[in-house]
């Protein structure tokens, strides 16, 4: 069991919005597209896997990918007027996607997204966690204010590719978090290499090493790095992202990335 005490922060805060979870974690991304979601689910599931109880929470108003990922189709219960977070795959599951019309969110400004996050934290019946996940909206700033005023987060994840243009916009969402005091517990590469299937191979598509040497030079930790993996997005795809962990290959970085940020 990993346990949730390295970077814990009082307890009372949580209890007071209705959260009872040891450690509260952030998943952030300077831009879309970058595996945000995916290392979130990664996550997720190492820590699942790991004996802890793990809530996931999508707070991506602009594309709530996390049921598509996990293959989620039902939609949350109410109970005395609490939802019910979805169980899948051993992990309780909320998402914005529940909650709006994705054609909806895309005009939402800071205050509807403000009132948004707050329901979703507060209005949920998470139950114990020993880590609540909240995989963030990318580049903007508003959710992080809104959770730092709501919450004792334990601290944040920033996810990017190698590349030059997507480092900058990491640099951007580092110094985010840091205005709003989140901490930061570092910088994860994605899409870092890509090996072929079929040589072994090894291909750096978006440049590689980049993430850590930013990291770097900014002072902030480099919590590892997962390579572009064909069955990882098919499994995104097929909303199979629960066994993840089956393959060792996959699974080697993932659980890396796991290990650093606990
Ligand atoms: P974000 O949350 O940053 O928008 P997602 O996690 O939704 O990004 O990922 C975007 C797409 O890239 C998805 O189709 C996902 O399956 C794929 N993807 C993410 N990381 C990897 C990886 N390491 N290898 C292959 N595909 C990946």
């Amino acid at each position: 069991v990993v346990e949730a005490t390295t970077h814990d922060r009082p307890a009372e805060k949580l209890g007071q919005i209705g959260v009872t979870a040891k450690s509260v974690i952030a998943v952030g991304s300077g831009k879309g597209g970058v595996g945000k979601s995916t290392i979130a689910a990664s996550i997720a599931f190492g820590l699942r896997n790991a004996g802890c109880k793990v809530g996931l929470m999508d707070a991506d108003v602009y594309g709530p990918s996390v049921p598509h990922l996990l293959g989620v189709n039902e939609r949350p219960t109410a109970i005395d007027q609490r939802l019910q977070p979805i169980e899948a795959a051993g992990l309780r599951v909320m998402s914005m996607g529940f909650m709006v019309p994705a054609e909806e969110a895309v005009v939402w400004r800071g205050p509807m997204l403000h009132g948004a996050v707050t329901q979703m934290l507060r209005d949920t019946d998470w139950g114990d966690l020993d880590y609540l996940i909240i995989d963030m909206p990318p580049g903007t700033g508003d959710v992080a204010l809104t959770l730092s005023q709501l919450l004792p987060l334990t601290g944040a994840v920033v996810v990017c590719t190698p590349q030059d243009v997507a480092l900058l916009d990491a640099v951007k969402a580092i110094a985010m978090f840091r205005k709003v005091k989140i901490p930061l517990l570092g910088v994860v590469e994605n899409m870092s290499t890509f090996v072929c299937p079929d040589c072994g191979s090894q291909h750096a598509i978006f440049g590689t090493g980049g993430a850590q040497r930013k990291a770097k030079e900014l002072g902030a930790p480099f919590l590892g790095a997962a390579p572009i993996n064909v069955d990882l997005r098919k499994r995104g795809d097929d909303g199979q992202m629960a066994g993840l962990y089956d393959d060792p290959a996959m699974a080697a970085p993932l659980m890396e990335i796991t290990r650093g940020v606990v």
